[in-house]
């Protein structure tokens, strides 16, 4: 087995299943403390790879985990807050030396967003395979659209399953609830991916361990965008429409039973409108377990 050594400021154990915050803000923007969304969840030193927005490369390499232990990547919807990384990860991987097909999963137009990828780095690739005889990335990826809910995913760690979420005015974004089968203990880790509350969030995430849900909050949205030089004229209703207060990811993770209930894709996005205090007291006023503020690195 490949064992994720520790990285600086993080430990991500050897064994069980875990997930790594890899970063933990909305975006698009430039913040200089959190990244945009990214998970890692490692079961047994295996890795699955949930969205890769800007700046989680530069968190994945801090996690200490290894591209080498990449066994699936999925990809939630493309907003680029969610898989901007997406060009430079295929290529590293690619770097790192994959051993068989790393399967990709995403909503259309993935096939399309992997090719232009692969166009993008077209000359490196092709230079390198010449000077090297590296292995061609088309032959490296196993890529497929998903559009449907249900299982997408299964290896000897993890059950996948994904849920059509209301993220408009996307067609298809997904939440995914990930069963981990580590040798010491079975875990149940559900993300949200970015949603609108939803019914079938509720579905997914029925009985789990850890729920990882976006999370928003009004006044501080207000805030943020009276500090913006250039604030278009729809953009309040298109954040507060696809996204969930934190209020409700309570009520969600109440109704769903979890135990512990993490927020991340933190909106406002600006530092310092909200604090901990107001997160975790918004998500208690209607859900009687754990609740954890992420922060990048976080392990959970
Ligand atoms: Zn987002
Ligand atoms: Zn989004």
């Amino acid at each position: 087995m490949n064992e994720p050594a520790a990285g600086p400021g993080v430990s991500v154990p050897k064994e069980g299943a875990h997930l790594v915050l890899l970063g933990t803000v909305a975006g698009p923007v430039l913040h200089p403390r959190r990244m945009m969304s990214s998970q890692a969840v490692v079961v047994d030193g295996a890795v699955y790879l949930f969205d890769c927005g800007y700046g989680a490369l530069t968190r994945f390499a801090a996690s200490g985990l290894r591209l080498a232990d990449v066994r699936a990547i999925f990809i939630t919807h493309h907003h680029s807050d969610h898989n901007a990384d997406y060009v430079n990860l295929i290529h590293l991987a690619w770097i790192q030396g994959l051993t068989r097909k790393l399967p990709v999963f995403g909503p259309p137009p993935m096939q399309r967003i992997h090719t232009a990828a692969l166009a993008f780095h077209g000359e490196d690739f092709d230079i390198r395979i010449r000077a090297t005889g590296r292995t061609p990335p088309a032959e490296c990826f196993a890529v497929q659209e998903i559009s449907a809910p249900g299982v997408v995913f299964e290896d000897e760690n993890v059950r996948v399953s994904s849920a059509l979420v209301d993220h408009p005015p996307f067609a298809h974004a997904f939440g995914f609830r990930v069963d981990a089968r580590a040798r010491a203990q079975d875990r149940s880790i559900v993300l949200s991916g970015d949603t609108a509350p939803c019914e079938a969030m509720v579905e997914l995430a029925k009985g789990a361990d850890l729920l990882l849900h976006e999370a928003m909050y009004e006044p501080g949205i207000d805030a943020m965008l009276a500090s913006r030089p250039y604030v278009p004229p729809g953009l309040r209703s298109f954040l507060v429409n696809g996204h969930t207060s934190a209020e409700d990811c309570g009520r969600i993770a109440q109704r769903a039973g979890v135990k512990t209930l993490a927020l991340t894709h933190l909106l406002p996005s600006d530092d310092g409108l909200v604090s901990d205090e107001v997160w975790a007291r918004e998500a208690a006023k209607h859900f009687g377990g754990a609740i954890i503020v992420g922060q990048d690195l976080m392990v959970l």
